[in-house]
């Protein structure tokens, strides 16, 4: 994710003090205690919330997600959506009932394992009682039949809107942190990830830009074009995209063998060879950087609305509405390895994504001749001490307030601290052994702060400590 404009973050993180997407406590908390008299002995309700206690509500208890096959219709004129998402998990404990994450929508049926289940609403949870308790390990398949107009999150968690957002030739979707759920039935939190299967109908001359590959683009039966699309890596739910609408592309291999795959809108058909040709120079860079690529393509899409940021959608970073810049590019590429292949298991951690993608920004215009790293850094470090970023330690980003600067540049920071005292060698390494050791898993910051101490064999608490904790600006 990356902002365009330090004056519109400022704005946005007015407007997400009193916004909220969620449910309130009572209405959930209620539920919850509900008696479990229909469950025979031991099958138990999955919890509402995956976990995170800076989301309680986002994913939920008891099941992990192993597949989405989404089969969607959607008419841009009329804004309709019809869904069927069948999800294929493992129960992780005895299920008597479990919760997907869904705004919004008219739900028609549920079924697990093909027998129908009962189901109720409450906010954005749907709950799933199976006709017969899952049991614990069981492997379970459930389909939700949805329609109706997708409700795109507006003004929450300083982002503007998120979601999926129709637009005048289709629609802008990008979803962090938590819009998964404006277009399908989700455990709709980064710390579940899984494969993805797409099949999306619109009408004639609509193009879908799902994640992955197109698996097929075919005449659908009443008319329209059915694309198909496949993500067979593992990926986090805000990831997942299905934009559409009016666009030109141009297809082929990076000059190190990547495929790569731009789109424009007809708006910004002046951008699609920079696009396409920037998109694989720096894949291909960070490849020497960051390790193999951990995806099947690369690219860009550059959508005509004015989101006024972009975001790093796996395979396929999205621009809203704006001709990207080298820095940003390089920025939403680098995610693909840290944020999209190393996905967070909660979101305080968020500077392990947003902190190494702007630390990228800086290695890139280093690597091009333009300021160095370091400069960056000393940029950074001279701003005064009753700055921002000082009083808000980017290592426990905030619910409220999670896309604050200071997890993007004094997470860079940190990083940049961390080179200069461990040296290149071992920094360079860790970067590589981080994204090798963890590839398409789930990461933490102790996770992090373990290796680099492992790896360079010095005790680094107070580095770090220093950098990610405390609410002041740290000694240089
Ligand atoms: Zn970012």
């Amino acid at each position: 994710m990356t902002q365009r404009a330090a004056a519109l973050l400022a704005t946005l993180s007015l407007l997400a003090c009193g916004a909220t997407d969620r449910p309130s406590e009572g209405a959930t908390g209620a539920d919850s205690g509900s008696p479990r008299t229909a469950a025979p002995a031991g099958a138990t309700r999955g919890a509402p919330g995956i976990g995170d206690p800076d989301f309680p509500l986002d994913g939920n208890g008891g099941y992990d997600v192993a597949h989405y096959a989404l089969k969607i219709g959607y008419v841009p004129e009329s804004k309709h959506l019809d869904g069927e998402a069948t999800i294929r998990a493992t129960a992780t404990q005895s299920l008597s009932r479990f919760n997907l994450d869904l705004r919004g929508f008219e739900v028609s049926g549920v079924s697990v394992d093909g027998a129908a289940a009962t189901f109720s609403r409450e906010g954005d949870e749907l709950s799933v009682t199976p006709a017969r308790p899952l049991a614990r390990g069981a492997a379970f398949a459930v389909k939700v039949t949805y329609s109706g107009v997708p409700q795109p999150v507006r003004g929450s968690s300083n982002l503007g809107s998120y979601g999926f957002i129709p637009t005048g030739d289709g629609a802008f979707v990008a979803c962090e942190p938590n819009g998964a759920r404006t277009w399908f039935p989700a455990n709709d939190h980064p710390a579940d990830k899984a494969t993805f299967d797409f099949e999306i109908t619109v009408p004639a001359g609509v193009t879908v830009l799902a994640n992955g590959e197109l698996v097929s683009r075919e005449p659908a039966a009443g008319g329209g074009t059915t694309f198909s699309w496949r993500e067979s890596h593992p990926m986090v739910t805000y990831l997942a995209t299905a934009t559409m609408g009016e666009f030109q592309l141009r297809e082929g291999r990076t000059p190190g063998g990547i495929r790569n795959l731009a789109a424009v809108d007809p708006r910004f058909a002046g951008e699609l060879g920079d696009l396409y040709t920037r998109s694989g120079q720096i894949t291909d860079h960070w490849v020497t950087v960051f390790g193999p690529y951990p995806f099947s393509s690369t690219g860009g899409v550059v959508d005509d609305f004015s989101a006024g940021y972009a975001l790093e959608n796996q395979t396929k970073p999205m621009y809203g509405g704006f001709r990207p810049d080298q820095s940003i590019i390089a920025h939403e590429l680098a995610h693909q390895w840290f944020g999209n292949s190393l996905s967070i298991e909660r979101w305080e951690d968020l500077w392990l994504n947003e902190g190494f993608a702007t630390y990228a920004e800086w290695l890139w215009t280093e690597h091009t001749g333009g300021d160095t790293a370091d400069e960056r850094f000393r940029a950074g470090h001279d701003r005064p001490a009753g700055d921002p970023i000082w009083s808000y330690p980017p290592g426990d980003a905030r619910p409220d307030d999670l896309f604050n600067e200071s997890v993007y540049l004094r997470g860079a920071m940190t990083l940049h601290a961390l080179r200069e005292k461990i040296g290149d060698d071992t920094f360079f390494r860790l970067l590589k052994t981080w994204t090798a050791e963890h590839e398409h898993g789930s990461v933490t910051t102790e996770e992090f702060t373990a290796l680099a101490e492992r790896l360079s064999g010095k005790q680094l608490d107070s580095l770090f400590d220093a950098w990610l904790f405390q609410p002041r600006r740290p000694a240089a």
